[in-house]
């Protein structure tokens, strides 16, 4: 079977290599011979690809901002995160499969007797965030991931740790398209001695999207909205993908049960973020303050599981000890 996958990025070069090793005679196409979409690099560390990803840098202080004021900071004794390098896991799992580079699938005649549709947030047919990530050197570097929010803007500020001595920073807010403009002055207003390594923009969605058929990752609306993680959902996606193929099953059929999890926890902070735009200044600066304080829901938060059974998870982490200090 010849198997034509439309973007290599997590879950198409996931999806290649994995269907490559099972012996498919796979091509992946994409518009650019190595990964460049920009990232927070950062994913909970509660799952494990099926192709190792390398771990740069992992994260157990978390740092919770409300503008401009510091309102919740949590230490973990485990790495709650890790900060991955995406770009290398990406372009090693790319060598595995085939890869041609070209922008648009109509000039390429292969006659594949199947087609993946993983070209991330591009299809464009949903609802984006503009972000813009910035990678920079810095002289008082700190392994705090900070979240910084902004009640008259819907989205946030962060800074990550990447590797030591240098960190990530971002900024994507719903009704400001121009994250450029703000991730620029935000690091002027928080940073005395740096030095910009790379910046870069890009997308993310935030809402349902038209189509999901023989769709993974991103193209398939798997990001969760109130975070913007979206590596993790798509590269179980891929797995998903190459799995049902292997067997024979139906794709979108085991795409729509091996996801359902994922997919219900997405569609409720589609349903939050809704809730929260429409409310009043005032309303979401009491919520968010109140909902900052509560180590259960940050707990939750950090590993995107916000539903009943995530929070009882973190109920019982927390009680367990994970936290080794926190400050309010
Ligand atoms: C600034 C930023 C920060 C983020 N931070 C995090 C984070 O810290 N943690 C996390 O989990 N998630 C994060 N995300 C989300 C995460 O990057 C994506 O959800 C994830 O990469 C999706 O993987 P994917 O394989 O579906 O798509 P992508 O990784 O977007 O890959 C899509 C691929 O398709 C290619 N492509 C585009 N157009 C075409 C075309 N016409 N034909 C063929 N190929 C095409 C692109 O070049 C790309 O290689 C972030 C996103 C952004 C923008």
């Amino acid at each position: 079977m010849r198997i034509g996958i439309i973007g290599g990025g997590v879950a198409g070069s996931l999806a290649g290599a994995l269907l490559s090793e099972k012996g498919y005679a796979v091509t992946v196409i994409d518009p650019f011979q190595h990964y460049i979409k920009p990232c927070g690099d950062v994913v909970p560390n509660v799952y494990y690809p099926k192709i190792k990803w390398p771990v740069k840098y992992e994260v157990k202080k978390f740092l919770f901002k409300l503008d401009g004021e510091e309102i919740y900071s949590v230490n973990y004794r485990y790495p709650k995160w890790l900060v991955i390098d995406k770009g290398k896991w990406i372009d090693s799992m790319r060598s595995r499969s085939r890869l041609l580079v070209a922008s648009r699938l109509e000039n390429v005649n292969e006659g594949f007797d199947l087609i993946l549709d993983s070209r991330g947030p591009y299809p464009m047919d949903r609802k984006v965030v503009y972000t813009t990530r910035v990678i920079m050197k810095v002289d008082n570097f700190d392994d705090t991931a900070v979240f910084e929010f902004n009640t008259s803007l819907t989205g946030f500020y962060w800074i990550f740790p990447d590797e030591e001595g240098i960190i990530n920073v971002g900024a994507g807010f719903l009704e400001y398209p121009n994250s450029r403009e703000l991730v620029l002055s935000y690091i002027k207003r928080n940073f005395k001695n740096y030095e910009i390594l790379d910046l870069r923009g890009a997308p993310i969605s935030i809402s349902e999207v038209n189509n999901k058929q023989f769709r993974i990752g991103e193209a398939r609306g798997l990001v969760f909205p109130l975070s913007g993680e979206g590596i993790r959902p798509s590269a179980i996606s891929a797995e998903i993908a190459s799995d049902a193929i292997a067997k024979g099953d139906d794709l979108n059929i085991a795409l729509d049960k091996g996801l359902s999890e994922i997919e219900k926890r997405i569609r409720i902070q589609r349903i939050l973020l809704r809730i929260y735009r429409n409310m009043s200044i005032n309303t979401r600066r009491t919520l968010v303050r109140k909902l900052m304080k509560n180590e259960v829901l940050i707990d939750a938060y950090l590993e995107d599981k916000i539903d009943l059974a995530g929070i009882a998870e973190s109920v019982e982490e927390i009680k367990n000890g994970v936290v080794s200090r926190k400050l309010q």
